[in-house]
């Protein structure tokens, strides 16, 4: 398997530590693939793309998946992440999906964001999933004095081309609401998604696949994907499964090699996140942030974050270069420098837990959901750009759709997935472009 960072990235001997994982009292060890096995659709990858599609293909099409994990399911970015069930997934600017695609192309896609936000909420209806939910909306906070002008346009472009609910709060008003802490100009909300607890979601939704029939082999990584006649043959450690379809679902953990059409389509990037001890209603009060809305700022380096149903806060940063050793220790002090820089009422606030992971940006900059070229039967689902609760969710089922040909995409999602020019050169060209973001961004907590 050839893969892009530091070996301590996909070291699935151990859980990483999180809060999440704090916070569920059992993680089930799903058994390893032994022996030789058959199976008319194989997913590799038990987050919520692979767990999606293993859903939609028991319950809609009544096959019996088996779902293979190097680890187990949750261990990838479904398990780390900052719960945030959102629109987005896309990295290319609006104006040039429609310069490129046309509005109709546009809307479409909206719809298909808005749709993948009806997805999570199903599911957790539908599966009897209790993950902690809260948030009417996000909150999209100016970072710039500048910046409350922009998200007015914003907010009437969002009106009028996709129908979306906004509201724009200047900085009195968001103190207000108890939105005021920190050092923003003005701020925007959106009326669309909602957060959760990912790790209880992941965990419902493999319980959920599991009663629906579907095997589970966690410690089972596929390190080839080989030709056998007119079927595939998937190699583990423990045994091989052979098959008719196959649909990977690895996102920010992929391989170059599995599937070799995968070579210099993805860029994983990190993302990690703080979390704090429960604050006392007194320090919510004087920090000035007592809402329970999801939120992130305007920053291309983004940060995100939310007051918990618990009591703590969670804060997200984007930024960190290498998964090496000593890398976590770096990146962990910088993250809570921003943390002290924009909540500086909180700086005196421990924050007991810090952890990272793997996100995948593409050469397209838009979710890659499409049949591998030159591997028929191999079909692609990853490439949220960050943001894949709820989109990796919705293009899990849609991708298994694909595998039993019916096409649910919009057309937006139909290409051939674009690699990225100069391969070799991908995190080179990551460091360049996070300086050149960080000087664009100015410093932060300005
Ligand atoms: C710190 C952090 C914060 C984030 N915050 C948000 C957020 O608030 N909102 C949001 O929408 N998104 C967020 N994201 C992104 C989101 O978590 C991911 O987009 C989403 O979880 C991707 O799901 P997935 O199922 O496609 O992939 P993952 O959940 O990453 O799962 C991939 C799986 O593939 C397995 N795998 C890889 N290679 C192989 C192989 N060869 N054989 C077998 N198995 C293999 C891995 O073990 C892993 O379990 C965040 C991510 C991180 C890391």
């Amino acid at each position: 398997m050839k893969r892009l960072y530091e070996p301590e990235a996909y070291d699935t001997s151990y859980w990483p530590e999180s809060f999440w994982r704090a916070s569920v009292e059992e993680v089930p060890e799903h058994p390893a693939l032994e022996g030789d096995r058959e199976a008319e659709v194989a997913i590799i990858g038990a987050g919520y793309t692979g767990l999606g599609a293993a859903l939609e293909l028991a319950e809609r099409y009544g096959t019996e998946p088996v779902l293979l994990d190097a680890a187990q399911p949750g261990w990838g970015a479904s398990g780390r992440n900052g719960g945030f069930a959102c629109i987005g997934g896309s990295k290319l600017p609006d104006a040039t999906v429609i310069e490129r695609h046309g509005l109709d192309a546009a809307q479409e896609f909206h719809r298909f964001q808005r749709a993948a936000i009806d997805t999570v909420a199903d599911n957790l209806d539908r599966y009897g999933i209790e993950a902690d939910t809260h948030s009417e909306g996000e909150l999209c906070l100016a970072h710039r004095p500048g910046g409350l002008a922009e998200l007015r346009a914003e907010a009437e472009t969002a009106r009028r081309r996709y129908g979306l609910a906004t509201e724009v709060l200047s900085r009195p008003e968001l103190a207000e609401r108890g939105m005021g802490a920190g050092t923003f100009h003005g701020g925007l909300i959106t009326r669309a998604g909602f957060a959760l607890n990912p790790m209880k979601y992941v965990l419902g939704l493999a319980r959920a696949a599991g009663a629906a029939g579907v095997a589970i082999h966690g410690q089972s990584p596929v390190t080839a994907i080989r030709r056998d006649g007119a079927r595939w043959r998937l190699e583990t450690p423990g045994g091989t499964l052979r098959t008719g379809r196959v649909i990977v679902a690895t996102n920010g953990y992929s391989s170059e090699d599995i599937p070799p059409a995968l070579a210099g389509v993805v860029l994983p990037a990190l993302s990690s996140i703080l979390v704090t001890r429960p604050l006392e209603p007194a320090e919510l009060q004087t920090a000035g942030w007592r809402s329970d809305m999801m939120a992130y700022d305007t920053r291309r380096l983004l940060h995100y974050f939310r007051l918990m149903p618990c009591g703590r806060f969670l804060f997200g940063t984007r930024g960190g270069l290498s998964a090496g050793p000593g890398a976590a220790r770096q990146v962990r002090a910088m993250a809570r420098r921003q943390f002290e820089a924009i909540f500086p009422g909180w700086a005196h606030v421990e924050t007991p837990w810090f952890w990272s992971g793997l996100v995948a940006l593409t050469g397209s900059l838009t979710p890659v959901l499409t049949a591998a070229p030159g591997t028929e039967g191999v079909i692609l689902a990853l490439g949220y750009h960050g943001n894949g609760v709820a989109t990796g969710s919705h293009a899990g089922r849609v991708a298994a759709a694909l595998a039993m040909g019916e096409d649910r995409r919009p057309a937006l999602l139909r290409a051939a997935p674009r690699r990225f020019p100069l391969p070799r050169l991908r995190r080179t060209a990551l460091r360049a472009a996070y300086a050149a973001y960080a000087l664009r961004d100015g410093p932060v907590g300005a």
